[in-house]
């Protein structure tokens, strides 16, 4: 089983813009939406689940993959909160 780090560090820095005064839908529905549209625009970053290097590596690269994986969520939440795909 391989797991998609960029996913792992996308997830952990979308809390960090919904708790900085993001005020769009912030339900299961439009987060998945966000990331998915982040995830689309940024690199996968693949790691076998196993060994725990997934998170060794998602600790290391964090702060470098950082400032694109929020240029990409805060642009794709823009898009989402313009066009919520629910009532
Ligand atoms: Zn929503």
């Amino acid at each position: 089983m391989v797991v998609n780090v960029m996913e792992e560090i996308a997830r952990n820095a979308l809390q960090d813009i919904f708790e900085d005064g993001y005020t769009g839908c912030m339900c299961e529905v439009c987060q998945n939406d966000i990331l998915a549209i982040a995830l689309n625009r940024l690199p996968p970053q693949y790691s076998s689940r196993q060994t725990g290097e997934a998170y060794i590596k998602a600790r290391l690269f964090a702060d470098q993959w950082k400032v694109d994986v929020l240029r990409e969520l805060t642009h794709a939440a823009d898009i989402v909160s313009k066009s919520t795909r629910h009532a």
